[in-house]
């Protein structure tokens, strides 16, 4: 196997990883206060890519004084199509240099370079474009109050909607372009400024989206860029003058998060883990229920919060259709993110290799059935063969856990009733799917299910405008469409006596 750091890389992602990268604060690039850095590695070898700046609370206190400086000044007077030009400009930006942020993210995370450009970046530079239209049209309302305590008054009432203030933003290493842009580009519309805090496995997409903040000509703080570690996002998360603190990443994390953020009682938003069912009836197409539910839990090498890795399959088809899928599984093409060709490439890190792998070794223990894969793959980088367990219980760890790796547990049903009480019986709620061509059934299991999405005769449904996030433990609030605006701005009532 080539190693990916000998893969031609473009000139302008080799020139950026040339150098050691600094962090973006008021505008300057500049080293960690402690002159310490961290390297990021490339997932398919091993290898250091570069090292980058290591934020830690001293440089969250300066991106906060800087971030506050921006909303207090220059941003606060912008206008709103003036930020919806610069917004938009980013999203145009990343779509002239398409093929240069995707084969930076597969170079970092592992992930496949065409998803990296056709999905990840393009998507990011969709969802720019949709945030900086909305950037125009946040309104308040007119309202007509009684006030039956001021008999005879004459009253004129109306809402505004206002931003938050300074945000701290905690994204983590599956989609790190992707999961940076969700959260600063509805931010940035609604006039807040922002601290973001990249993971620290995947830090170089949100750097060389800093420069494009430059370049696009945002005022100096109102973006600010910390790479980091967990101290970094813990020193965010409990800043007394942050607003506001949005996160994704484990709901472990997540609950660390809302304690730290009591201090000032700063709004929060979570975006966690998933366990998500993937539903077969016996009444499906079958041909595109098999290959929906393969990428159900191998898109992103298993890496996705949405996965779903649950798969309840109707008794009397589970046999044909759990091998049909471990098949599938079994021929894709494993390989580093930066061959094009790639369809499962390396989890992001030794260590969630070595997490992955341990869920595996814990299923086999407990007598469970690999079809396909089960075991590692190559010997260098972290791959691991795709995964198809059966003869599973409910209480196993795999079943119960998210693993965020290559591996399924497939799991009978009878009949609507049993699949909708196991389904549900998750302390997470992100996502479902649901195959069956009885358009009722649909419906019914569609409304049964505790998801905050739910995708029929189909699987990763996402849209730009349709509002994601979870029930129960996978989180607070819903990202992207309009909603995401509702995630940061506040409303005000402002009532006149005439
Ligand atoms: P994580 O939740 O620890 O990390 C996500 C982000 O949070 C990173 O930027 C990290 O630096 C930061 N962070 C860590 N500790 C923090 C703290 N105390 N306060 C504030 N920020 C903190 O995730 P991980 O360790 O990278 O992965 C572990 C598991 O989490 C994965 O195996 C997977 O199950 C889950 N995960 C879920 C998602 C998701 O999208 N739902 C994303 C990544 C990981």
């Amino acid at each position: 196997m080539t190693t990916t750091l000998d893969t031609a890389l473009l000139p302008a992602v080799a020139d950026f990883v040339s150098k050691d990268r600094k962090m973006l604060i008021g505008g300057q690039w500049v080293d960690a206060a402690s002159g310490r850095t961290f390297a990021t590695h490339d997932p398919a070898t091993g290898q250091v890519i570069t090292n980058v700046a290591h934020g830690e609370a001293a440089d969250i206190d300066r991106a906060v004084a800087a971030a506050r400086a921006a909303y207090e000044g220059p941003w606060s007077r912008m206008k709103p199509n003036e930020r919806e030009r610069l917004i938009w400009r980013v999203g145009d930006i990343l779509s002239e240099r398409a093929d240069v942020f995707g084969q930076l993210e597969a170079l970092d995370n592992g992930k496949s370079v065409a998803i990296a450009t056709a999905v990840d970046v393009s998507w990011a530079a969709d969802v720019w474009r949709y945030n900086a239209g909305l950037a125009t049209k946040i309104a308040g309302s007119s309202i007509t109050p009684s006030m039956p305590f001021a008999p005879g008054g004459q009253f004129h009432a109306y809402t505004r909607r206002e931003s938050l203030g300074v945000c701290g933003q905690i994204v983590p290493w599956n989609f790190p372009i992707l999961m940076s842009t969700w959260k600063l580009a509805p931010a940035l519309a609604a006039g807040n400024t922002v601290i973001l805090k990249p993971a620290e496995q995947t830090p170089l997409s949100a750097l060389m989206l800093g420069e494009v903040f430059e370049e696009a000509g945002f005022p100096p703080g109102v973006v600010n860029i910390v790479p980091g570690f967990g101290d970094a996002g813990a020193a965010l998360s409990a800043h007394m003058d942050v607003d506001k603190v949005a996160f994704t990443g484990s709901t472990e994390v997540g609950k660390k998060i809302v304690h730290a953020a009591t201090g000032n009682l700063k709004k929060v938003t979570l975006e966690l883990g998933g366990k998500s069912p993937n539903i077969i009836f016996n009444d499906a197409d079958i041909e595109a229920a098999v290959a929906g539910s393969v990428a159900a839990w191998m898109f992103n090498h298993g890496q996705c919060c949405v996965a779903g890795t649950r798969m309840y399959v109707q008794r009397d088809i589970f046999d044909d259709f759990t091998q049909a899928v471990a098949d599938a599984a079994a021929q894709s093409k494993i390989g580093p993110g930066l061959d094009p060709t790639t369809e499962l490439g390396p989890l992001v890190s030794q260590e969630q290799f070595d997490r992955v792998n341990g869920f595996i070794q814990q299923g086999l223990a407990d007598g469970a059935r690999a079809l396909t894969g089960g075991k590692r793959w190559g010997d260098e980088g972290y791959f691991i063969e795709p995964t198809v367990f059966v003869d599973v219980q409910p209480e196993f760890s795999i079943v119960e856990e998210e693993i965020f790796g290559p591996v399924v547990s497939a799991l009978p049903f009878d009949d609507e009733e049993d699949v909708v009480r196991a389904a549900n019986d998750s302390i997470y709620g992100l996502a479902a799917g649901i195959w069956t061509k009885d358009l009722s059934k649909a419906h019914r299991t569609a409304a049964a299910v505790q998801a905050g999405s739910v995708w029929v005769n189909q699987y990763n449904g996402f849209d730009t405008a349709l509002p994601f996030g979870g029930f129960k433990q996978s989180g607070w609030g819903r990202e992207l469409g309009d909603s995401a605006i509702d995630l940061y701005t506040q409303t005000k009532s402002v009532n006149i006596a005439l």
